[in-house]
Parts: C-alpha cells; sequence; structure tokens
C-alpha cells in the first residue's frame, strides 16, 4: 500500500493531512461515483419514505464497504483500519446524503462480533454481514434507561436444559432496528451485585425472524428521516446459547470497551457534517444576491465562514488523531470521549451558523443545510450525551 500522503482540498486552501494516502482518495472517487449514482437521483423518495430500501444494503455489500475490516477467510477484504469508514463519512456528509440505518452495522455490530465471536460464530455471521444478507443493530437502550445503561431491565434466563436463554423485555431508539436481520441485544442475565451494579449484563447476537421478537413503531425522528429508529419487544423469546456473545455476565464491560469506537464514529461523522456545511454555505452565498450584491460579499459573511473554517480545521485535527489512535488500538475511553464531545459541539455552532448564511432557505428541507442541521442535533445525544462525555472526561481528570 502506498504511503505517499495526499493533501485534502478543503474550502480553497489546500491542508495537509496525514491519514489518507493514495488507496483511501482512489476508494474515495468510487464511493463518490456510487453516491452520484446510486443515492442521490433516489434520496427525496427515501427521505419521504423514511427509510432507505432494503435492497439498498445489498448494493452497499456488492460494493465491498461492509467488509473492509472483515478476514478475507470471511469473504472481506482484511484491511485493519477505520480510514476507508471515514471516507465514507466525509462522502456521505459531502453529498448531504445518508445510507440510512445500515451506518450502524459497521459502525455498532462489528466491534462485537471482531472482540467476541468464536470462530464458529464468525463462519455463521460474517460472510451474511459481508454481503448484506444479514444486517445488524446494537440495543442498548430501553425506554426507561439510556444514560444509565447497568439499570437496564430486558432479562435473559437461562432455560432448564441449558440449550437456550428466554428473552423478556423491551428497546427503543434502535437505529436500524426496523431492516435488521440480527440484533445484539443486551439483556440481564444475573442481577446486580451489591458492590457492582454494572455486574450481570450479557450480549446476544438475536435472529430477528425468531418467535416472540417484534419491531414496534418505527419512530418518527426530527432529522435521520432516512434511517431507520424503531421499538423492539421480546417476549419468550428463545435465543439459542450458541448465539450468547463473549462470556456471561460481563457485558458491560464488552460495551465500554466498544463504545470508544462508536463514539469515534459519532466524532468523525459530526466533523465531516460540519465540514460539508461550510461548503454548501460558501456555494450558496456566492449565488444569492442581496441588495443588489452576493451575500459573500459583505463582511459578515466573510467573517462567519472564516470562523466556521477555523473550527472545522480543529474538528478535522481532533477526528483525525482520533482515528489514528483507533486504527492503533490506542483510543481510550476519555480521548474517544473527548473527540465526541469536541467534533459535535464543533459541529452544532458551525451548522447553524452556516444555516443562517442561507436566510429562509435555509429552513427549507430541499436544501441540504437543513437536513444537515436536523440530522447533527442527535450527535450530541447518542453514543452518550455530551453529560456524559464530560462524566467520562472528569473521571480521566481524577475528579
Ligand atoms: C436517533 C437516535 C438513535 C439511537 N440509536 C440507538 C441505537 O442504535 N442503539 C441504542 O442502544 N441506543 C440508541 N439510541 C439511544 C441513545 O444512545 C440514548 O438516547 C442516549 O444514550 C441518552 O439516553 P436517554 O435518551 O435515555 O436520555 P437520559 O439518560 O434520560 O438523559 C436525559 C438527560 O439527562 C442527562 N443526564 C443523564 N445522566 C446524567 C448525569 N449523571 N449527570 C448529568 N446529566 C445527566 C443527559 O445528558 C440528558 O440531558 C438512539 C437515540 C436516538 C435519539
Amino acid at each position: 500500500m502506498s504511503k505517499r500522503l495526499v493533501g485534502s482540498v478543503t474550502q480553497g486552501a489546500v491542508v495537509r493531512r496525514t491519514v489518507f494516502n493514495e488507496d483511501h482518495e482512489a476508494f474515495r472517487e468510487t464511493v463518490r461515483a456510487f453516491i452520484e449514482a446510486e443515492v442521490v437521483p433516489v434520496y427525496d423518495e427515501w427521505f419521504a419514505a423514511g427509510q432507505a430500501p432494503r435492497d439498498f444494503y445489498y448494493k452497499l455489500g456488492e460494493l465491498g464497504v461492509f467488509g473492509i475490516r472483515v478476514p478475507e477467510e470471511f469473504g472481506g477484504a482484511g484491511i485493519d483500519s477505520h480510514k476507508f469508514e471515514a471516507v465514507m463519512y466525509e462522502e456521505t456528509a459531502r453529498a448531504g446524503v445518508s445510507f440510512g440505518g445500515s451506518g450502524v452495522h459497521v459502525l455498532l455490530g462489528l466491534p462485537y462480533i471482531e472482540m467476541l465471536a468464536t470462530d464458529e460464530q464468525k463462519k455463521r455471521f460474517l460472510p451474511k454481514f459481508v454481503s448484506g444478507e444479514e444486517m445488524w443493530a446494537l440495543a442498548m437502550t430501553e425506554p426507561g434507561t439510556g444514560s444509565d445503561v447497568a439499570g437496564m431491565k430486558t432479562t435473559a434466563k437461562l432455560s432448564a436444559d441449558g440449550t437456550h436463554y428466554v428473552l423478556n423485555g423491551a428497546k427503543t431508539f434502535i437505529t436500524g432496528g426496523v431492516h435488521a436481520d440480527r440484533v445484539i441485544v443486551c439483556a440481564r442475565t444475573s442481577a446486580p451485585r451489591e458492590d457492582d451494579r454494572r455486574f450481570g449484563i450479557s450480549l446476544f447476537a438475536v435472529d430477528t425472524k425468531s418467535a416472540g421478537y417484534s419491531v414496534g413503531r418505527k419512530l418518527d425522528k426530527l432529522g435521520l428521516k432516512v434511517s431507520d429508529t424503531a421499538e423492539l419487544a421480546f417476549v419468550d423469546v428463545e435465543v439459542p446459547v450458541d448465539d450468547l456473545l463473549g462470556e456471561e455476565n460481563k457485558g458491560f464491560h464488552y460495551l465500554g470497551h466498544n463504545l470508544a469506537s462508536e463514539r469515534w464514529g459519532i466524532a468523525f461523522g459530526a466533523y465531516a457534517q460540519a465540514k460539508a456545511a461550510v461548503r454548501f454555505a460558501k456555494e450558496y452565498v456566492q449565488e444569492r444576491a442581496v441588495f443588489g450584491k452576493p451575500v459573500a460579499s459583505f463582511q459578515n459573511t466573510k467573517f462567519e465562514l472564516a470562523a466556521c473554517q477555523a473550527e472545522v480545521d480543529a474538528a478535522e485535527a481532533v477526528a483525525d488523531r482520533a482515528l489514528e489512535a483507533l486504527d492503533a488500538g490506542e483510543l481510550t475511553p476519555a480521548e474517544a470521549a473527548s473527540a465526541k464531545l469536541f467534533c459535535t459541539e464543533v459541529a452544532h455552532r458551525v451548522i447553524d451558523r452556516c444555516l443562517q448564511l442561507h436566510g429562509g432557505y435555509g429552513f427549507m428541507n430541499e436544501y441540504p443545510i437543513a437536513r444537515l442541521y436536523a440530522d447533527n442535533r442527535v450527535n450530541r445525544i447518542y453514543g452518550g450525551t455530551s453529560e456524559v462525555m464530560k462524566m467520562i472526561i472528569a473521571k480521566s481528570m481524577g475528579l
């Protein structure tokens, strides 16, 4: 693989970035062409329908984007890096689109298979994961508990003959929950210990076709209109013991470990959205005339966009550094929390200022800035709220 470093053209200046090489840039061209051909022409239909069609995920599978990190023996490309995912975040944001609920398939699903699946499970799960035949989601949040993961009430009890667990409970806000074929469900297999309330949670790769498993409402959201977010219910669902991921009762530890990569993904996605917002605003203000002059000619516009660009440059540096740390296996929970907090807060400020420069058109969903504004809002909430990120960072500071 070539190690030549590639400058990335931002909003006019060429900023030397060290994270991507020529292979990533070639991949960028492929993804960009794919988005132009397969997503942009139909995106308004997906937006109106509130989800991307299931068939689209097979196309993503064919494109090879689900298998980048999956070992070759299971049908993937065997590349131990998140950089190609990072390119996808940049390209979808740049085009003002998303790949629907499939975003969680790799970001949330794959780390658990990589970390916990036995060889038998990998053989069973990964080929279908790579092709898009089986889409994955992750179900932690419950109607009564989100930030406080240890407070979950869903239970999984081992059957008397030891062949399966019996799953009962409910989850909510599950991204990809409508289309998912396998959901990593977090459930209590034991009561919490008096000295450790995190003990007793286990993870299961639940087949969504199982009897007693049902998908409730597809939730109507402020943003992320193309992503299917659902309620799930489990009534005496029999989950074979072979579908337990990792060891019983250690689920909280696994979640804590993998939330760092999820938070990097949200941080990087938010930075990419902020960068796209500046691009959309720059294009818009050059075309729009007010008082007989382009909006771009006002000093306020130049200052606003310059300030936004500076924030995006800083967020890019943070997101890239976290990416390198993630690839090196060195991204700590506190660093991931810091990157998520910083990049999502930057994106929030930048996208709002860029929308303002659009005037009333910025409020119209036909303009990508309006959709970005709505889509970005949840970045400060899901994967752990900004307040929870501050708690993690403060703890790492010994506070
Ligand atoms: C669009 C969307 C998609 C999602 N996708 C998924 C998914 O795929 N899988 C999944 O499992 N979950 C998913 N979630 C759930 C998400 O991770 C939770 O919403 C999030 O963790 C917050 O939990 P909560 O909604 O229960 O808020 P709560 O925990 O009820 O928090 C309410 C408020 O209290 C604050 N708060 C909480 N604890 C403290 C504290 N100790 N100190 C100070 N303030 C505090 C919070 O910051 C927040 O402001 C999704 C959510 C959304 C909106």
